[in-house]
């Protein structure tokens, strides 16, 4: 196993992206990150850089504001990256979906790996995304 993917499996880095929602998942990702699920003390660490990431972990609907943005960070990332879409508005969209200032759902917009359901998930159905993703990433060269 070469080095960068042991890193990666060990402690993988997430760049966490809000595209638009209420804030309602961001709030779960924050407390999966704090002392109560302390997702550190694995080596999972958020960063700020698009640079530094191994996993986009994006939530919200993905507005028009935002769009261009989001496949900017994208491109960004070293490849392979593993997307995760947290939360039900990733998946479908939102309430507003088909209005003129939605443009996803995320996968209408960027390739996605993983998506953890939920409005908000739980930060351990966050955290469950995260082991999937890192099987992702594993099986990509
Ligand atoms: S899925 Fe629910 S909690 Fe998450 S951003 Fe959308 S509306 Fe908010």
């Amino acid at each position: 196993m070469g080095l960068r993917k042991w890193g990666r499996k060990k402690s993988p880095w997430i760049l966490h992206v809000p595209t638009g929602g209420c804030n309602g998942c961001d709030i779960e990702i924050v407390a999966a990150l704090t002392p109560r699920f302390d997702v550190e003390r694995l080596g999972i660490l958020q960063v700020a850089s698009p640079r530094h990431a191994d996993i986009l972990m994006v939530t919200g609907p993905v507005t028009q504001q935002i769009r261009d943005r989001l496949k900017r960070l994208y491109e960004l990332v070293p490849k392979p990256v593993a997307v995760i879409g947290v939360g039900t508005c990733t998946i479908s969209g939102g309430v507003f979906a088909g209005s003129y200032a939605v443009t996803g759902p995320l996968d209408q917009v960027i390739p996605v790996d993983v998506y953890v359901p939920g409005c908000p998930p739980r930060p351990q159905a966050i955290i469950h995304g995260v082991a999937k993703a890192l099987e992702k990433l594993e099986k990509m060269k």
